[in-house]
C-alpha cells in the first residue's frame, strides 16, 4: 500500500468519529494512540477532569530536548444547519477529492502524520519527532492550553512545531491573536425622572466603551515595526452593546461584547490592565456610592494567543528546506501555534488542504495535497536521519 493510500484509509477512520467540539473526543484519541503505539511510538494520553476530552502526546526517536512537534487538533466544527450532499461522518472519494467533516481542518494532516509513524520508527533519528493531537481548538484552544503546562512540568522542550492547519502547504509564520469578552453591568433600576437615585448601567457601559476606543487609538502607537500584519497594530472592535427597556426607565442591566486581535505580546495584558483600572478605581466606586449591589463582571469567551512573526525562525527555515517554498505568509485565522511559541519553540503553520474548504458543507481535501504533505514529512524524516 502506498503512503497516500494508507493516509486515505487512516483518514476514513478518523472522519468516522464525529468529534464536534461539544462532544467527547476520547474514543478518537484512544484510536490514534493505539495506531501510533503499534507503529513504535511512546504515547501518553492526557484526559481532562470530565474524562470525556483528551490530548495525545507521542514520541518516536531519542528522549530529550530539541524535538520536532507535528501538531493537530482532533475536534471539528458542527454540521448542523449545513447542507451536505453526502454523509459528513463517512469518507467519500470522488476522483482525487476526499469529502467529510474534518478532512481538511484538520484530520488530513493528522492522518498523514500517523501514516508516517512507521517510517520515522524504522530509522535511527537524531532528534525526536512528537505527535501532539489536542481537543477543543475550535472553541478557544482549550486542549492545548491544558497540555502546555503539563509538558512543561515534565521538562519536555521541543525546539520546532509544525501546526498542520490547512494552508495548501504554504508556510505561515504569523497570525494575530483573538480575544473575546463580554462585560456585564449591573446597576440599579429607577424612574427616569430621578436619575440620581438609580445606577444607569447603560451609561457605565458607554464609559467602558469610550475607554476601549481610547485604548484602540493608543494601540496604534504601540504597533511593532516591520510587522507583516495588516493593519500592523492590535485592533479592538465593539461588536454588540445592549441594555435598558424604555425611555423613562433607568436601565439596571447592560452588556458589551467586544474583541481584540493582538499583533504582539503584551498588548492584550496592557488593555486588560487599563480596563481593570477603570473598573476598580472609577466605575465601581461611583456605582456603589448609590447601590452597594452594583457590579461589573467580565466573561472571557476565548483567548487565542497570536503567532508573532520572528526574524529568526528555525521552523520556517526547516520547512522552507523541506518544501522548497521560500515565501512565508500571515493568515487572518487563529491556531494553537502561539501557545507553542510561548513554550519557546520556533513555530510555523503549514498543512494540506485549503482554508476555503474548512468549516463548509461538503468539506474536502485533495489527494495531491495529502501527497505534498507526505513528501514534506518524508523530507523531515531524511533530515532527522542525516548526519
Ligand atoms: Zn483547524
Amino acid at each position: 500500500m502506498t503512503d497516500l493510500d494508507a493516509t486515505e484509509s487512516i483518514l476514513g477512520a478518523l472522519i468516522a468519529h464525529p468529534t464536534v467540539s461539544a462532544e467527547p473526543n476520547v474514543a478518537l484519541i484512544e484510536h490514534m494512540a493505539e495506531r501510533l503505539e503499534a507503529s513504535g511510538a511512546r504515547v501518553e494520553v492526557f484526559r481532562d477532569a470530565s474524562g470525556g476530552k483528551a490530548n495525545l502526546w507521542g514520541t518516536i526517536g531519542p528522549e530529550g530536548d530539541g524535538g520536532i512537534v507535528l501538531s493537530g487538533h482532533s475536534d471539528v466544527v458542527p454540521v448542523a444547519d449545513q447542507d451536505w450532499s453526502m454523509d459528513p461522518w463517512a469518507l467519500t472519494r470522488r476522483d482525487d477529492l476526499l469529502y467529510g467533516r474534518g478532512t481538511c481542518d484538520m484530520k488530513g494532516f493528522i492522518a498523514a502524520s500517523i501514516a508516517m509513524a512507521p517510517h520515522f520508527a524504522a530509522q535511527e533519528l537524531r532528534r525526536p519527532v512528537h505527535f501532539c493531537f489536542t481537543h477543543d481548538e475550535e472553541v478557544g484552544c482549550l486542549g492545548a492550553r491544558q497540555l502546555v503546562p503539563q509538558l512543561e512540568a515534565r521538562g519536555i522542550r521541543p525546539s520546532i512545531a509544525i501546526v498542520g492547519e490547512p494552508t495548501t502547504m504554504q508556510i505561515i509564520e504569523g497570525h494575530k491573536g483573538c480575544c473575546e469578552y463580554t462585560a456585564r453591568f449591573t446597576g440599579l433600576e429607577g424612574h427616569g425622572s430621578a436619575p440620581d437615585r438609580g445606577v444607569n448601567a447603560v451609561l457605565y457601559a458607554v464609559r467602558y466603551v469610550t475607554r476601549l476606543m481610547e485604548l484602540a487609538e493608543e494601540l496604534k502607537h504601540r504597533a511593532p515595526r516591520d510587522t507583516p500584519f495588516d493593519p500592523p497594530w492590535t485592533t479592538v472592535n465593539v461588536g454588540r452593546l445592549s441594555g435598558g427597556v424604555a425611555h423613562n426607565v433607568i436601565p439596571g442591566k447592560a452588556e458589551v461584547e467586544w474583541e481584540m486581535r493582538p499583533s504582539q505580546y503584551g498588548d492584550a495584558e496592557f488593555v486588560k490592565e487599563q480596563l481593570a483600572h477603570l473598573v476598580e478605581h472609577d466605575l465601581l466606586p461611583a456605582m456603589r456610592a448609590v447601590s452597594p449591589w452594583a457590579d461589573i463582571t467580565t466573561e472571557v469567551i476565548g483567548e487565542v494567543v497570536g503567532l508573532e512573526p520572528m526574524t529568526d525562525n528555525a521552523a520556517r527555515d526547516l520547512v522552507r528546506e523541506l518544501t522548497g517554498d521560500m515565501d512565508a505568509h500571515t493568515v487572518p485565522f487563529g491556531t494553537e501555534a502561539g501557545l507553542f511559541q510561548g513554550m519557546g519553540m520556533s513555530v510555523v503553520v503549514c498543512g494540506p488542504g485549503s482554508i476555503a474548504q474548512a468549516h463548509k458543507p461538503d468539506e474536502y481535501i485533495s489527494r495531491p495535497q495529502l501527497q505534498a504533505c507526505l513528501d514534506m514529512l518524508h523530507g523531515l524524516r531524511r533530515s532527522l536521519v542525516a548526519a
